[in-house]
């Protein structure tokens, strides 16, 4: 049986562009012509390495390896030595490709290189693959533990941007604009991938700032994708950039994910443009889970409904699913569906434990309202904090602490306490003069409950963050 191309535009293409990464431009038929090149040489090669900088070369590395049937593996250029060789000897490269001129550190300098040529040309494109087969291995962010290789088949990619395209109309025409990296899921899979399969244009910025956003939705872009530290400056800049806010009204969707949005910044960019955020979630492992849909109500704070083919429950500590759909009830996110992940590379230990009967454990607690929204609470462990017997979630705290006028950016932890078990610790990058503590956790117990009134208030000049903007909360002593 013939299986369906993963990028239906490359075998017809249609006269456009497919890809802008800064002023450079490909449009189908030279991708068709580059990636398909790349594919006949990556032939019979085990797996590649990329180093994913933000630039074309990239985009064309990661289709002609996908067309090759060749797994690739995303590196971050800015990876640290350590981190670097944990996946160099982990995934065991046969080969990195690069743009050419790009220096690679020591810790590759044992495995071949190839240049990426984006002008290169081919006549045809070879047979699809195996949709079962490995076609790329990212790594996840590390916020909980050491990244761990996840295996990603081509049937993942694909049912996870059908299922997108479902929920946002997205089309081809639309153009999707983002600065993310390109070594996780949200940039390479959703920001570059989905596009191309979409048979839309990806328009990257190379370095997001809020200017080049601004002038790519006044000339062309329609959709923006983003993690919440942009949409956090974008909604720091609106009022003082008139220009700015006229440009994001003028886009079809605004997306956010890989962190939760704080609700302050989301009814900031509602004041002052009318338009609403959508949030999705996904994770390395299971692509995308749920989405507010473009044509659905949006409720903020919550990541939406599940998406098409996606089979989402809430289980309680003994691992029973949670029958009510109360909007109150906290249990752990389970999913099941045609975007879920094979494997951790080299883990079959992590990987039998992260699935309960066939259901895929996320790690992540939430609640489901009538409608089905999920709202996102925080992470199991991490993020539910047990004190004086009650279970609280950081990430409700957080989003309390935003709102107060001196709090520019907050994360919430428990440490261990002899008379509650845990406390509530606030850490607080203040706006301005730093606010008396004893008023942040008033302020937070008048608008949530007296027992979430953190304990102990930790001011910092900025909160650890990756790449990505997730907060680093191991990363936070107490
Ligand atoms: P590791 O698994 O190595 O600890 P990680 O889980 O941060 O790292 P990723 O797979 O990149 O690695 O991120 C997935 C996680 O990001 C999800 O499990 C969830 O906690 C968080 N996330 C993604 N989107 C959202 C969202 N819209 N709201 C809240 N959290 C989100
Ligand atoms: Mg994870």
């Amino acid at each position: 049986m013939s299986v369906p191309p993963l990028f239906p535009s490359l075998s017809a293409p249609p006269a456009k562009t497919a890809a802008r990464f800064g002023e450079r431009t490909l449009t189908y038929d030279q991708l068709a012509g580059s990636a398909g090149a790349l594919a006949a040489r990556l032939a019979g090669t085990g797996r590649v390495a990329v180093w994913a900088t933000p630039r074309l070369e990239t985009a064309v590395a990661v289709v002609g390896a996908l067309l090759a049937g060749v797994p690739a593996v995303p590196l971050n250029p800015k990876i640290g030595e350590r981190e670097l060789a944990h996946i160099v000897s982990d995934s065991e490269p046969g080969l990195v490709l690069a743009a050419a001129g790009d220096d690679l550190p020591q810790g590759l300098a044992d495995v071949p290189r190839m240049d990426i040529d984006v002008r290169a040309t081919a006549a045809d494109l070879p047979a699809e693959p195996d949709t079962e087969a490995p076609a790329l291995i990212v790594y996840t962010s590390g916020t909980t533990g050491a990244p761990k290789g996840v295996v990603l088949p081509r049937r993942a990619i694909a049912s996870t941007v059908d299922a997108l395209g479902d929920a946002w109309q997205w089309t081809s025409d639309d153009t999707v604009v983002h600065g993310l990296p390109l070594f996780h899921v949200h940039g390479l899979i959703l920001g570059v991938l989905g596009p191309l399969r979409r048979g839309g244009t990806v328009w990257h910025l190379g370095t997001f700032s809020t200017g080049a956003l601004a002038g790519a939705l006044t000339s062309g872009a329609t959709m923006m994708f983003g993690v919440p530290t942009m949409y956090h400056r974008i909604a720091d800049e609106l009022d003082a950039d008139p220009a700015l806010a006229g440009a994001l009204r003028g886009a079809r969707l605004l997306v956010s994910g890989s962190a939760a949005l704080p609700v302050h910044d989301q009814q900031r960019i509602h004041a002052a443009t009318g338009r609403r955020v959508v949030e999705r979630y996904g994770m390395s492992e299971t692509l995308m889970n749920t989405s507010v849909r473009a044509d659905g109500e949006r409720k903020p704070g919550t990541v939406g409904v599940p998406l098409q083919g996606v089979e989402l429950r809430l289980v309680d500590e003994s691992g029973t699913p949670i029958r009510s759909w109360d909007g109150e009830t906290v249990g752990e996110i389970e999913v099941r569906g045609p975007n879920l992940f094979t494997e951790y590379l080299n883990r079959p230990d992590a990987t039998a434990e992260a699935f309960h009967d066939s259901w895929f454990r996320t790690g992540d607690m939430a609640t489901r309202d009538a409608d089905g929204y999920v709202k996102i609470v925080g992470r199991k462990g991490t993020d539910i904090i047990k004190s004086g017997g009650y279970k609280i979630g950081a990430g409700e705290i957080e989003n309390a602490l935003i709102e107060h006028p001196g709090v520019a950016e907050a994360a919430v932890t428990g440490e261990p306490d002899d008379d509650l078990g845990e406390r509530i610790v606030a850490w607080v990058v203040p706006a301005g003069a730093a606010p008396a503590e004893a008023d942040l956790a008033d302020h937070v117990a008048r608008l949530l409950t007296p027992h979430k009134r953190p304990r102990v208030v930790r001011f910092l000049d900025r909160l650890p963050r990756n790449d990505m903007g997730k907060l680093m909360k191991r990363s936070l002593h107490g």
